[in-house]
């Protein structure tokens, strides 16, 4: 598996805003901090500064006073650290529009589209650092792996200033010696629990197999062995997939029959265009998803000149973009098409192309009777195999 999950995380985000909006705060203890629902003080962020003296995010702001009294205490500045924000998104969404925004200053990106343009990731990870510092002036930190879990894990542990990569064989070497509380999900409970089992690191977390796991934390128990490997399946979702219409299938057994795959597109095409024109939207980023066997998972994304809600060119851009590789190499376990990049009502500009005007028409007349007897009522000639 390639490295092409990026985490990206500002250093104290807040605090390294008013930092440098204000040089004479540059090296000293900075807590940014706001009133939480309680009406309490907390702290938002503190500077690597403050940090030193035991302060951290979600303290107390009275307790902070205590370890840190000496600290500058800020209110915090939240239009302006949006407005950073979008300056550092914009950057990041240069490189890929496969961006998951996490928070304000946390992203991770999926970097298997970007190559070409690029380099390879881990040039991509030095260039998005050093342009971020050199046009905000702010340090990102920045973790590159074979997923998100270890992504994230690889920004974190290298903080501040960070630059880690964690290469598949390496996974072992990195995870075994950690505390369980680096593991996605696992929270104070999770660990006195472990802790009690004699379960202090990862490493010895492995000790417990699959089922004893699941038999003390249930489906949680399942994550916990897979993270534990670190093994996660999860796929970077960006915003335009958020805002999206699509569909997606698991199969039984993994497919290798092209004639199948390119069915079961053309299923799914006609069930993602049927719901666009039930809300009269049209759409120009068409995405697939594929699956193969051993969980690697791409998507693929292009945006069409024109926005549409065609089955038809839905399923063309889709059979486009697995044969442009070729993507169909593999037996596929999983298949997804979508779009999104929607804008609302349907295009005048269509009624210049009678062809597409006659497709429209198509489409209207297909919904009318499937709205009538059922999903099943027409099907496309293609389809009659499945
Ligand atoms: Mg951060």
């Amino acid at each position: 598996m390639a490295l092409e999950i990026m985490h990206v995380d500002m250093d104290a985000f807040f605090a390294a805003v008013e930092q440098l909006d204000n040089p004479a705060l540059v090296g000293q203890p900075v807590i940014v901090g706001g009133i939480n629902l309680d009406n309490r003080g907390v702290v938002s962020t503190a500077s690597y500064e403050a940090r030193q003296y035991g302060v951290h995010s979600a303290m107390p702001i009275t307790e902070a006073k205590r370890l840190c009294p000496h600290g500058i205490y800020l209110p915090g500045r939240g239009s302006r650290y949006q407005e950073i924000s979008t300056q550092i998104f914009s950057i990041l969404l240069s490189y890929t529009p496969c961006l998951e925004k996490i928070s304000i200053d946390e992203a991770f990106l999926d970097l298997s589209g970007c190559h070409r343009l690029f380099g390879d990731s881990i040039e991509i990870g030095h260039q998005i650092k050093m342009v971020i510092q050199q046009k905000l002036g702010l340090i990102a930190s920045i973790g590159l792996s074979i997923n998100k879990f270890l992504a994230k894990l690889a920004s974190d542990l290298d903080k501040p200033d960070g630059f880690m990569v964690i290469k598949e064989e390496e996974i072992n070497q990195v995870l075994e010696p950690l505390p369980i509380g680096k593991l996605w999900g696992v929270g104070r409970k999770t660990e006195e629990i472990l802790n009690d089992l004699g379960i202090n690191t990862i490493g010895k977390l492995k000790k417990l197999n699959q089922d004893e796991l699941v038999a003390i934390f249930g489906k949680m128990g399942l994550q916990l062995y897979q993270l534990a490997r670190g093994l996660d399946e999860r796929s970077v979702e960006p915003e335009y997939a958020a805002k999206s219409i699509s569909h997606e299938e698991t199969f039984a057994v993994s497919v290798s029959n092209k004639n199948e795959i390119m069915a079961c597109l053309m299923e799914m095409s006609a069930k993602v265009a049927r719901r666009l024109r039930q809300k009269d939207l049209r759409g120009s980023t068409v995405f697939i998803k594929i699956r193969y066997d051993d969980f690697t998972t791409l998507t693929r994304r292009i945006t069409l000149g024109s926005s549409t809600n065609s089955t038809d060119t839905i399923y063309q851009t889709g059979k486009r973009l697995l044969e442009k590789e070729p993507l169909l190499t593999r037996p596929v376990r999983l298949l997804g098409i979508g779009i999104g990049n929607f804008s609302k009502g349907a295009q005048t500009q269509l009624s210049l192309f009678s062809n597409k005007l006659k497709e429209y028409d198509l489409n209207k007349a297909i919904d009318r009777i499937k709205d009538r007897y059922g999903e099943r009522g027409i099907i496309r000639a293609r389809n009659l195999e499945r």
